[in-house]
């Protein structure tokens, strides 16, 4: 697989102040990335990558169409430079669902942009309004119908743990995003970081984060009915950073978080298994076995104390 070097435009283009968002810790850089240093950051990367791998751009961060044009097209004529050297091999940006029509699409198929990753977050506009995202579900319909139709590869990021989400609504979004069609999808469970509105409703009481444990249960939750409609989950939890680790207060933040999700998803599949053919000892592909196994043999350890005498074995 192709690498991708990410380009952060921090917070920019963002029309309001979504309650979990502090975009400049997460792109860990507080200034406007200038034509300059996305140049910079290409080069860097041409010059270690290993001869053949062509990687893809990608503007992250904020919300790039929706930053004045002027200065995306000063980025995009950076990566379009790169691209007719064959120094790239295409582009991928993340937005917002709001932020995309026809014109904007046909532009961004003129710089090469191939992928585009949409923040959906939830499909339940109740959940929408708490978390001031200032789009609503049908804004995702509408944006994943139009990329989809303009040839462009769509993933779709969604959130768990929102002020106002119940296992319900999020397994409710989870059915939403799958019905249009992603090519992928990001599940990021709520982490609460300071400087955010989600802190100060958490400092006065007002919200309530999700534990690890439950963001892992309702994350397997999510991976199951993208399995069933066999669509790829790309990333489950933040991409841990050291600069994460000591700035997330509260929340459902762990640096194996997708482990624990897909852990607690082959803990259901192992219980129905056991319940159904009665094994007691059973394989799985060696790839899998961590996972079946579980963070720190936790599935282990629950189906021991269930069913008795299990082993899971490498096939
Ligand atoms: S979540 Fe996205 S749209 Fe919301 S403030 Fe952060 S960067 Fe902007």
């Amino acid at each position: 697989m192709a690498s991708i070097v990410p380009i952060f435009v921090p917070h920019a283009g963002c029309p309001c102040q979504c309650v979990f968002c502090n975009q400049r810790t997460i792109a860990g850089q507080k200034q406007r990335m200038t034509p300059a240093q996305a140049r910079e950051i290409l080069q860097h990367a041409h010059a270690i990558l290993p001869a053949g791998n062509i990687p893809q751009a990608a503007f992250y961060g904020g919300s790039f169409t929706a930053i004045p044009v002027e200065q995306q097209e000063e980025l995009l004529a950076v990566t379009d430079e790169f691209f007719a050297a064959g120094k790239i091999s295409s582009v991928r940006i993340s937005t917002r669902p709001d932020a995309i029509d026809e014109e904007i699409l046909s532009r961004m198929k003129r710089h090469h942009v191939t992928v585009i990753e949409l923040g959906a977050q939830s499909m339940d506009d109740t959940v929408l309004q708490n978390a001031r995202r200032g789009h609503t579900a049908a804004n995702t319909e509408r944006a994943a119908a139009l990329i989809r139709r303009a040839g462009i590869s769509l993933i779709l990021q969604t959130m768990a743990g929102l002020p106002g989400d119940t296992r319900e609504t999020v397994r409710y979004t989870a059915q939403c995003i799958a019905a249009l069609k992603p090519d992928g999808v990001r599940i990021y469970p709520v982490a609460v970081l300071p400087n955010t509105p989600l802190y100060d409703d958490w400092q006065a009481g007002r919200y309530q984060p999700l534990d690890v444990e439950t963001a892992a249960v309702w994350c397997a939750d999510m991976l199951e009915i993208f399995e069933r409609e066999h669509i790829p989950v790309i990333r489950v939890g933040l991409n841990p950073t050291e600069e994460l680790d000591s700035t997330v207060v509260a929340g459902a933040y762990h640096p194996a978080m997708g482990e624990l999700a897909y852990g607690e998803l082959w803990y259901r599949r192992l219980c129905r298994h056991i319940q159904m053919t009665g094994e007691r000892t059973i394989s799985v592909a060696p790839r899998e076995l961590s996972r079946a196994i579980g963070h720190k043999k936790r599935n282990l350890l629950r189906l021991r104390e269930q069913f008795g005498a299990v082993h899971i074995v490498a096939q």
